[in-house]
């Protein structure tokens, strides 16, 4: 630290959708002397984890993990999937969604991307026409974003799994849960999701640096036949290693630590506390974001994300100058608007290792900032959500 900077006594609030802060229990947990990712050791604990990282993701199948961030894990899930010229059915729910088609066109594959205005979620109905529409059956894939991180909508993927059943369609279903994983409900078996990817650094409430692949036998079948290039990415040659508790290359060994430990904070609290408890808080943000009298993101009350509420600032107000105002003043960070909402929008996280006093405090930094940054709003939205919490306290 040089002299201009200040020491800021306290905790950094990190209230941006992911990273998310980790819990102290994770970080003494990483806290171990590297080993030997060879040996014996670290074999009991890649065993120990590819097994119950399946609970996570409700499957009985294969759980890849990659020493990479969720842009790892996207590349991972096209390349061992598809081949060049592939046609590949995308939704464009969001910033994310365009990324991950952007890195589908990349990679030489042929994405149709159902356009929307970055308001609302998936409309089943509409993958539904165009499986019917494709009589040749050309289409490989459905890749939907579950929660989609620059808006704060959650889209429902059962109602995308019976689209494609109700088309009677070949297509496999690809979903990317990067920020939806041990915040929202998430069934990969029961929705017969193919691959479903995500990451470390959201909900798991681990540091950034493994992601993951959950993968069906009809995904591992469509894999022997594709061609796209791949070596780091392959399915195939982490399927002996991992057999045996290890993995073909230097695994992120004490993130795998961690990972052990997240898992076990999750089951004790029980997953679906775990997602009552996102749910609540997201529902007291939104009293909050109601009483300001701005406006959320999302448009759809059914798709209203438990993971992090986007909000929209008045016309003419910079969504980035308010945001530098609250950590520079609070100490705060919360989530920049991204691609078309850039400076229009900012995002409240709201996920991982947070309770009801954490929230008050990060809606009541937001209310503040809201003031100094002179955005037209009503007070109270900070009281909104105490009352919020307090009626449903116990719940
Ligand atoms: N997909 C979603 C929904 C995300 O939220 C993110 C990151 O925030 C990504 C993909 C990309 O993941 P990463 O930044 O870890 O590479």
């Amino acid at each position: 630290m040089n002299a201009n900077e200040r020491r800021r006594a306290g905790r950094h609030f990190l209230q941006i959708p992911g990273p998310s802060p980790v819990p102290e229990r994770v970080m003494r947990a990483m806290d171990m002397p590297v080993l030997d990712h060879r040996g014996p050791e670290f074999q009991k604990l890649g065993k120990r984890v590819l097994q119950k990282l399946k609970g996570v993701f409700k499957t009985e199948g294969p759980v890849f993990i990659y020493p990479a961030s969720g842009t790892g894990a996207w590349e991972a899930a096209l390349a061992n999937t598809f081949s060049p010229g592939d046609r590949i059915l995308m939704y464009e729910t969001g910033h994310f969604s365009t990324l991950w088609k952007n890195m589908a066109i990349k990679l030489g594959l042929q994405p149709e991307f159902i356009p929307t205005d970055w308001r609302g979620g998936v409309d089943a109905s509409l993958i539904e026409r165009a499986l019917r529409d494709d009589r040749e059956r050309s289409i490989k894939a459905v890749c939907v974003v579950h929660n989609e991180t620059s808006t704060g909508v959650t889209s429902r993927i059962a109602e995308v799994r019976d689209a494609i059943d109700a088309a009677d369609h070949p297509a496999l279903l690809l979903v990317d849960t990067i920020s939806g994983l041990a915040c929202a409900d998430y069934r990969h078996d029961e929705w017969r999701v193919d691959v479903t990817v995500s990451g470390s650094q959201k909900g798991l409430m681990l540091p950034p640096g493994i992601s993951f692949n959950a993968v069906s036998a009809k995904a591992l079948a469509a894999s022997k036949q594709a061609k796209l290039p791949r070596l780091f990415w392959s399915w195939e040659e982490m399927i002996p290693h991992n057999a045996n508790g290890f993995f073909p290359y230097t695994p992120a060994t004490n993130l795998l630590y961690g990972l052990d430990a997240a898992i076990d904070l999750l089951n004790e609290e029980g997953l679906d506390a775990v997602f009552a408890r996102h749910e609540r808080h997201a529902a007291a943000t939104r009293r909050a974001v109601e009483a300001w009298g701005l406006e959320t993101v999302c448009r759809d009350p059914r798709l209203h994300s438990p993971v992090l509420t986007g909000v929209m600032t008045p016309e003419g107000c910079d969504a980035d100058r308010f945001r530098a105002i609250v950590l520079d003043k609070f100490d705060m960070s919360l989530g920049t608007g991204l691609g078309k909402l850039a400076g229009k929008a900012f995002r409240i996280g709201h996920l991982g290792d947070i309770n009801d006093l954490t929230l008050v405090g990060a809606l009541s930094g937001v209310e503040m900032g809201l003031t100094l940054a002179g955005i037209p709003h009503k007070a109270g939205g900070t009281q909104a959500a105490m009352d919020y919490l307090r009626e449903t306290a116990g719940n």
